[in-house]
C-alpha cells in the first residue's frame, strides 16, 4: 500500500520543519515547501537525507502544483513575529490570504485534507479571558499587527468557505505562543530575546511594564496536538497551547535563573497593540482530542536554552 503523502507549506520554518520530522517520523512522505523568506534550510537539513522527504523552494503566494498524489495540506507558511510584521507586511498578508488560497487549491485538486495554522492572534486583545474557540476576538485591522492577525482570520473564512462550499475536508488549530529548539534567533520573540539576551550577559529587554501575559507551550506538544487534529473529525478551530499562564516580567526572572544569568531588566516601549493577556481555553482539546500540554515549562526552556548556546557559539548557524 503506498504511504500516506503530506505537503507542509513554511516547512522550513520554526514549527513547519518539527511538523515535516514528526509525520516522516510517522511512516508519512513529506513535500516540504518554503521560500526561506523567514524559514531556514539549517532547520531541515537534518531531514535531507530521510527517505520520503522532498524539500521545493517555492512561494506558495503563486499557483501551487505538486505532482502526484497528495493525502494531505498543512498550510503553515507565514512570517510569525512582531518584527516580521513590520519588515514583512505586505508578503504576511500575502501569504495567510493567497497563499491559503492556494493551498487550498492543491487540497481539492489532489481530494486531500487540508489543515490551517491559524493563531490565537485572531482574538487580537481579547476582552474575554481565556480565550475560548466561540470569542470573535478584538482585532485592530488597520495597525502594525493587523497584516498577520486579519490575514489568519481571512485564512480561517476562506477555509471555511471551502469546506461548506466544495465540501472540501478540512481543519483548523488556533496556535497560541509556542517556543522550542529553530525558534529564529533574531526574529525578536520574547523567548528568543530573552534567552539570547541572558547567554550574551545582556540587559533583557522587557516591554512596557511586563504585565501583560501569555502562555507558552512546548513546540513537541504542540505538534501532537497539531496530530489530533489532523486525524480528528472536527472542522471548527481548535485552541492548541499551554494554558499555564505568565507575566513578561515573571517570565524575564525565569529566564535569568535557568540561564544561571544575573543580567539587569530593562524596560523599553510597549509595542502598538501588544495584547494585554493571552491565556488559551483548551477545553475543547482536552475533551474531544484527549489532549494537552506535558512537558513542563522549565523542561522545555531548559532544551531550549541548550539549542541556543549552541546556536550562538556557531555564529554562522541559524
Ligand atoms: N516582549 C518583551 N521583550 C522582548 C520581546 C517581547 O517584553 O524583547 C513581550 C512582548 O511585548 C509581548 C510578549 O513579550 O508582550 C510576547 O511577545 P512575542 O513577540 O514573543 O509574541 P506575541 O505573543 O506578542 O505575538
Amino acid at each position: 500500500m503506498r504511504r500516506a503523502r503530506a505537503v507542509v507549506t513554511g516547512g522550513a520554518g520554526f514549527l513547519g520543519s518539527h511538523l515535516c520530522e514528526r509525520l516522516l517520523n510517522e511512516g508519512f512522505e513529506v513535500v516540504c515547501i518554503d521560500n526561506l523568506l523567514t524559514g531556514s534550510l539549517a532547520n531541515i537539513e537534518h531531514l535531507f537525507g530521510r527517505e520520503g522527504f522532498t524539500f521545493i523552494k517555492y512561494d506558495v503566494t503563486n499557483y501551487v502544483h505538486v505532482p502526484g498524489p497528495v493525502d494531505f495540506v498543512l498550510h503553515f507558511a507565514s512570517p510569525a513575529s512582531p518584527i516580521d510584521y513590520l519588515e514583512l507586511p505586505i508578503q504576511t498578508l500575502k501569504v495567510g490570504s493567497l497563499g491559503t488560497h492556494k493551498a487550498l487549491g492543491l487540497a481539492k485538486a489532489k481530494n486531500a485534507r487540508f489543515l490551517l495554522a491559524s493563531t490565537s492572534e485572531v482574538y487580537g486583545d481579547p476582552l474575554v479571558h481565556p480565550q475560548s474557540e466561540g470569542y470573535w476576538g478584538n482585532v485592530n485591522p488597520v495597525g502594525p499587527r493587523g497584516v498577520y492577525d486579519e490575514a489568519k482570520r481571512f485564512a480561517e473564512a476562506m477555509t471555511m468557505a471551502y469546506h461548506r462550499y466544495h465540501g472540501l475536508d478540512t481543519r483548523i488549530v488556533r496556535i497560541f505562543n509556542t517556543y522550542g529548539p529553530r525558534m529564529r534567533r533574531n526574529d525578536g520573540r520574547v523567548v528568543p530575546a530573552f534567552i539570547c539576551q541572558a547567554l550574551a550577559g545582556e540587559p533583557l529587554t522587557v516591554f512596557g511594564s511586563g504585565q501583560q501575559t501569555r502562555s507558552f507551550c512546548y513546540v513537541d506538544d504542540l505538534i501532537e496536538g497539531v496530530l489530533r487534529v489532523l486525524f480528528c473529525q472536527i472542522s471548527d478551530p481548535i485552541n492548541l497551547g499551554n494554558p499555564e499562564e505568565m507575566t513578561v516580567l515573571e517570565f524575564a526572572h525565569l529566564i535569568r535563573k535557568l540561564t544561571g544569568s544575573q543580567v539587569p531588566i530593562e524596560f523599553r516601549p510597549l509595542p502598538v497593540d501588544d495584547p494585554r493577556v493571552r491565556q488559551p481555553d483548551i477545553t475543547k482539546a482536552r475533551v474531544y482530542l484527549g489532549w494537552e500540554p506535558r512537558v513542563p515549562l522549565e523542561v522545555g526552556l531548559a532544551k531550549t536554552i541548550e539549542y541556543f548556546r549552541r546556536v550562538l557559539a556557531a555564529p554562522s548557524g541559524p
